[in-house]
């Protein structure tokens, strides 16, 4: 290829680029940030290629960053070592291909809620975030193990071009940006090691810029893994860089848990849980992602779906193993037994974290309800082994208060039970005013006993694996008959028996007419106000379940 090739940009990635030129963004320094990502990606990818394959390394064994900024070209180039990118890598890596995030990215913007520019890493589509600061952005790369070397460039107006490299283009790629007018302050040494330092301080290879008034090359990030180190020198700050680096978040972690396990498996885990829920998280039930998995410091891939359980999927970080074979692949993880004993061990810690923050930092505990309390939920049911805990951490909306928050848990409901009542009450609803104004509810608060109001949408389906915490029956209001007398009943059985005489000519009439809609019709003493309501027998399907159903078509 002597010719230079012109490329369109997808539509998409078009878009994407129309809104990074044209934002009004301020915190343009993230570019740096997700450059330095992608560098760090494609060392960790030759490490790893090159475990089956040493030959890649060729002459350069080294694996590092380097940021050079070149005031008189007014340019700032970011190079690394690592895999590179083939012609046909580079179009359609950086261009041609859109990636499943593009679009959500685009539409999250669009709908412009919690999501701005700085979320862009989380939607793969960080590279063009180099077009926030530049007005052209050219790309050299020669991948490992090839001969060619090729140069991408574009000024993001709709296309680019591809042509050859220089012969001499060593391994890896270089990222130069043509800075904006006006942008000059990314071509100052300074700032740009105190944003190395903010934001990419613990990524694990060696980034190396000039001295100053030198030509002598040095390291200015720490370049060790940081969940190798120990805990004593690590402070919260290290701690939230190094969050935002895996989770791509710019927000805060709300907590994380830092443990070396030895045992069965001995294994280093940092494990986070954000603060808030990443903005595409709704989709992610499918295509999870957010644990990185290493084994002897090599990055292997993201493995979240095969160590955590679903419903833990806001968790993200870092599983390091040293006893997983280095040469692990999806299948080999999704059936490995020392997997599921790490899966096993990740989950204790996570349930761990989560009681603590509860007990400890019950604003904290009460902030992560609110953007993941649906997600922890269904541990219920997915999670049989960890039940009684996933049950413990749940908090519901109760009788007892005014509004629909879910604030109350298990614990708390318990400790206030009235005298004589056995078992925990509940109640599931379509939402938070039909639970509230339920007539099932009557006799109980009458009785001044609690129910726990089961509003959400997952509720129904949880409901069905809710038979008993800390030794108690979980009890659905809406089954079965329930048992008043050990509330403390006051009306006498006598009268009642009467009551239900006097009634037995309109139960009579009632079943007459309702025939075989229902099964019985009873005097009962489960309501006060309501003259009537519909009651479900102890096993049959809770009613708006059935009305689920048949809305569905069943
Ligand atoms: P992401 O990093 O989330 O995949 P990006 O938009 O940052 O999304 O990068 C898109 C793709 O371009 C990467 O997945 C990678 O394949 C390729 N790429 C970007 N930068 C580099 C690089 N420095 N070396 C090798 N490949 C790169
Ligand atoms: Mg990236």
């Amino acid at each position: 290829m002597t010719a230079t090739e012109t490329h369109h940009f997808q539509a998409e990635v078009q878009q994407v680029l129309q809104l990074v030129i044209h934002s009004m963004y301020s915190n343009k320094d993230i570019f740096l940030r997700e450059l330095v990502s992608n560098a760090s990606d494609a060392c960790d990818k030759l490490r790893f290629e090159a475990l089956q394959d040493p030959g890649l390394y060729g002459d350069e064994p080294g694996l590092k960053i380097e940021i050079h900024a070149d005031k008189a070209a007014r340019t700032l180039s970011v190079r690394d070592t690592g895999i590179g990118m083939s012609k046909q890598e580079l179009i359609e890596n950086l261009g041609t291909v859109a990636r499943s995030g593009t679009r959500r990215f685009l539409e999250a913007i669009a709908e412009g809620r919690k999501a701005d520019l700085s979320l862009i890493g989380q939607f793969g589509v960080g590279f063009y975030s180099a077009f926030i600061v530049a007005d052209r952005v050219t790309v050299t790369s020669r991948k490992a193990g090839a001969s060619e070397a090729f140069v991408w460039e574009s000024t993001g107006d709709g296309q680019f071009t591809v042509s050859e490299g220089p012969e001499d283009a060593p391994r890896g790629t270089t990222v130069t940006l043509h800075l904006r007018e006006g942008e000059d302050g990314y071509l100052d040494e300074w700032k740009l090691r105190s944003l190395i330092r903010t934001y990419s301080d613990h990524i694990g290879f060696p980034i190396r810029m000039r001295k100053p008034d030198s030509d002598e090359m040095e390291t200015v990030n720490q370049a060790s893994a940081l969940w190798m180190r120990p805990k004593n020198e690590l402070t919260d700050s290290d701690y939230q860089s190094f969050y935002k680096h895996v989770a791509h978040d710019f927000g805060e972690a709300l907590a994380w848990a830092h443990h070396r396990v030895e045992g069965n498996q001995n294994f280093t885990c940092l494990l986070y849980v954000p603060a808030r829920a990443p903005f595409d998280f709704q989709f992610s039930r499918d295509e999870r992602k957010g644990l990185k998995l290493y084994i002897k410091r090599v990055f292997i891939m993201d493995a979240s779906a095969q160590m955590l359980p679903a419903y833990l999927r806001f968790v993200r970080g870092v599983v390091d193993s040293d006893d997983l074979p280095l040469n692990v692949s999806r299948e080999i993880l999704q059936e490995s037994r020392q997997v599921e004993r790490i899966k096993g061990a990740l989950t204790r810690r996570v349930l761990d974290l989560l009681d603590r923050l509860a007990r400890d930092e019950p604003e904290k505990y009460a902030g992560f309800w609110r953007e993941f309390g649906a997600t922890l939920k269904e541990g219920v049911a997915e999670d049989a082994g960890n039940r009684e805990r996933v049950l413990k951490l749940l908090r519901f909306a109760s009788t007892r208060s005014e509004s629909p928050g879910q604030l109350v848990s298990l614990d708390e409901y318990i400790g206030r039970m009235a005298a004589g009542q056995e078992d925990i009450y509940y109640l599931t609803a379509d939402g938070w005013n039909a639970a509230r104004n339920s007539p099932q509810l009557e006799a109980l608060k009458a009785r001044g006993v609690e129910v726990l109001l089961m509003h959400e949408r997952i509720d129904e389906w949880i409901s069905g694996y809710l038979h008993e915490y800390a030794g108690k029956r979980l009890r659905n209001v809406a089954k079965g008959e329930l048992d008043l007398d050990e509330l403390g009943e006051s009306a006498d059985r006598a009268a009642r028996e009467q009551a239900a005489k006097e009634a037995e000519g309109v139960v009579a009439r009632l079943k007459g007419i309702l025939g075989d809609a229902v099964r019985d019709v009873r005097v009962s003493a489960r309501l006060t106000t309501s003259p009537s309501c519909v009651v479900l027998d102890e096993h049959d399907m809770a009613l708006h379940m059935q009305r689920l159903l048949r809305a569905a078509g069943h």
